[in-house]
């Protein structure tokens, strides 16, 4: 038998590799909506959740979007899709920002924040809801984690969500359908360039 060139052993390969990703396409067959976990210190989390706002919008879906932590500056993020007829942007008022430490303060502003995502999470007539450094808000008590596991599990059944944030517990994961967890291999700022406007806000 003659050897097979590179060529065609790449072809063998492809074709292997086609019936396996068919049979799986074939056998997800569950049409619900899904709730996506974007964790850990490295960057893309918040940026990953607006990607899919974009995309989502592209096919003329509805969007909302509340965002548990008010920057001290105005986001790119903000000025664009706030301008979006479909997308309800919220951002957490006056509330918690590294700078802020009134605990009492923090957590009145993290509640009125979660009733503005708990009514989205109950309207099937938002396709998309961005829960934007939603973690931070249960590692510092600022809301009851089973109470918005909660909504979340009795929530439109086609609706998807993302909760993005540094740190999530073990519950939330175990409540999500999709978890990545971006590592952080390097980071310019820590070699001391500034942020980028356009890049990190
Ligand atoms: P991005 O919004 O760029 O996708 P992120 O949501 O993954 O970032 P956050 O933890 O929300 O990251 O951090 C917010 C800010 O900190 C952003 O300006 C981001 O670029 C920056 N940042 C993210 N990861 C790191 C890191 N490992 N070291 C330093 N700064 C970081
Ligand atoms: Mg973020």
């Amino acid at each position: 038998m003659s050897k097979l060139t590179a060529e065609q052993r790449h072809n063998e390969r492809m074709k292997r590799t086609k019936a396996i990703v068919d049979k799986r396409i074939a056998e997800a067959q569950q049409q619900q909506g899904v709730f996506i976990l974007l964790t850990g210190n490295g960057k893309g989390k918040s940026s990953s959740a607006f990607g899919m706002v974009a995309r989502s919008l592209g096919h003329g879906q509805k969007i909302g979007v509340v965002q548990f932590i008010k920057g001290r500056m105005e986001t790119g993020e903000q000025n664009f899709f706030e301008q979006q007829p479909q997308v309800d942007f919220h951002v957490m008022g006056d509330g918690f920002t590294w700078e802020t430490q009134d605990y009492k303060k923090d957590k009145a502003s993290a509640q009125v924040a979660w009733m503005v995502a708990k009514k989205m999470l109950q309207d099937e007539s938002y396709d998309l809801i961005i829960m934007d450094e939603m973690t931070y808000m249960f590692k510092y008590d600022y809301l009851d984690l089973d109470e918005i596991i909660e909504t979340i599990k009795e929530r439109p059944k086609m609706q998807n969500i993302i909760i993005t944030g540094r740190g999530a517990k073990k519950q939330l994961k175990q409540a999500a359908d999709t978890v990545s967890v971006i590592m952080d291999e390097k980071h310019a700022f820590k070699a001391g360039i500034k942020a980028q406007k356009g890049i990190e806000w």
